[in-house]
């Protein structure tokens, strides 16, 4: 079990060193976490956001466990020498094409949502979102029009290996899970949402077992906010899920909670919170680091086929938020080490 432990910039620092506490708690065999820089952190020490000396120790390793990159000092640099370079050029070294963003709510926690508690509180699923096609990655530019008009264009595609290889992991999660897969598409207006129905729809032939139903894109952010308790696994492509996923976690509470895992065809994934390097409160020991620990859950389910030690961190993460221990983001005045200390507690416990 060899892990880059790649912390960053800002508070990534501070939630790591959390984050590893509860792994090393776990006395996992064989553990090894290896640490390199990234992001700012690594400009300042060798040049670049992502050194070489950090990529070969990436693509050595069985997971890579992220913290947040992002520091005010390098906001005047070229764009290719930024912080937030380094997550391009590990997605495209990985070869990460599926982000999975699991959100739920805590018990406790129903009156932070944004929806009512009862509404919040039924909320348990994991969005799949497509992560380097899409309108993202095709042509793009602008041009005049016929009419002699300044006009932009981005043009929205898909091949249908792209939407196999993810429709694999989504049902793959889902048997994880509820065995209830929902594909969110487009399909009564756009070409590239009918093959990705055509081929989603293939796909299910591989996975009996699971419940699948597909759903228009504008029903599927209706539905979230109406009742998200109906939803196990949403899978969707890039555009669709980069605004899915967002609504999704802000429906849960704070962004303070929220872990996600791109992977691709293999098990050699990245692990992070959704977060960024929060530079208004670094420094301060007020982080909240649940978000960080329950990546390290993730990358014991994803990377490693430990879901019983991700069950672990998880309850006992709940444990912590149910006895009313919050951070700053969440109302409360836990400290980051405090946080830490009570789930490492709980699992011992
Ligand atoms: P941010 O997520 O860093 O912070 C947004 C707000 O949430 C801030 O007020 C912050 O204090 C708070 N917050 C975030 N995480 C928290 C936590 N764990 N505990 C308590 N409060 C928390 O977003 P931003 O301010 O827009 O960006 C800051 C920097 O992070 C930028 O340089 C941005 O580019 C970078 N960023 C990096 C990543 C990444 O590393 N993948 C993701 C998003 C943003």
């Amino acid at each position: 079990m060899q892990i880059a432990v790649l912390a960053g910039d800002g508070i990534g620092q501070e939630i790591m060193v959390e984050a590893l506490r509860v792994l090393e708690k776990l006395d996992l065999p064989d553990l090894q976490l290896k640490p390199a820089d990234v992001g700012g952190t690594a400009y300042k020490n060798h040049g670049h956001p992502l050194p070489p000396a950090t990529l070969d120790l990436v693509m050595a390793s069985d997971a890579v466990l992220f913290g947040a990159v992002g520091d005010p000092d390098c906001d005047d640099l070229e764009r290719h020498l930024r912080p937030e370079q380094a997550v391009l050029g590990l997605r495209k070294e990985m070869q990460t094409f599926a982000n999975l963003r699991p959100a739920k709510a805590f018990s406790g926690l129903e009156n932070l949502s944004a929806l009512k508690p009862e509404v919040a509180g039924a909320i348990d699923l994991l969005i799949l979102r497509e992560l380097t096609g899409d309108v993202y990655f095709g042509e793009k530019g602008q041009r005049q029009s016929a009419a002699g008009l300044r006009e932009g264009y981005d043009i929205m595609a898909y091949d249908e290996q792209e939407i196999s290889r993810i429709a694999h992991i989504a049902f793959k999660a889902a048997q994880g899970r509820r065995k209830k897969l929902c594909s969110v598409d487009k399909a009564n207006v756009l070409q590239t949402s009918v093959l990705w129905r055509t081929v989603v729809n293939e796909v299910a032939a591989d996975y009996p077992d699971v419940e699948l139903s597909h759903m228009y894109v504008d029903n599927a952010a209706m539905q979230l906010v109406r009742n998200p308790g109906q939803f196990d696994v949403m899978l969707t492509g890039n555009i669709f899920g980069d605004i899915l996923s967002d609504q999704a976690s802000m429906c849960v509470g704070s962004i303070g909670l929220l872990a996600s895992a791109s992977l691709g065809t293999g098990t050699h994934g990245l692990y992070e919170p959704i977060h960024g390097s929060a530079p208004d409160i670094a420094g301060q020991g007020i982080a909240n680091p649940l978000a960080m620990i329950l990546s390290a859950a993730m990358m014991l389910r994803h990377s490693f086929a430990m879901e019983t030690e991700a069950a672990q961190i998880e309850q006992a993460v709940a444990a912590v938020l149910e006895k009313g221990l919050l951070g700053h983001d969440l109302g409360g005045n836990a400290s980051t080490r405090e946080i830490g200390d009570a789930v490492v507690a709980q699992l011992a416990g």
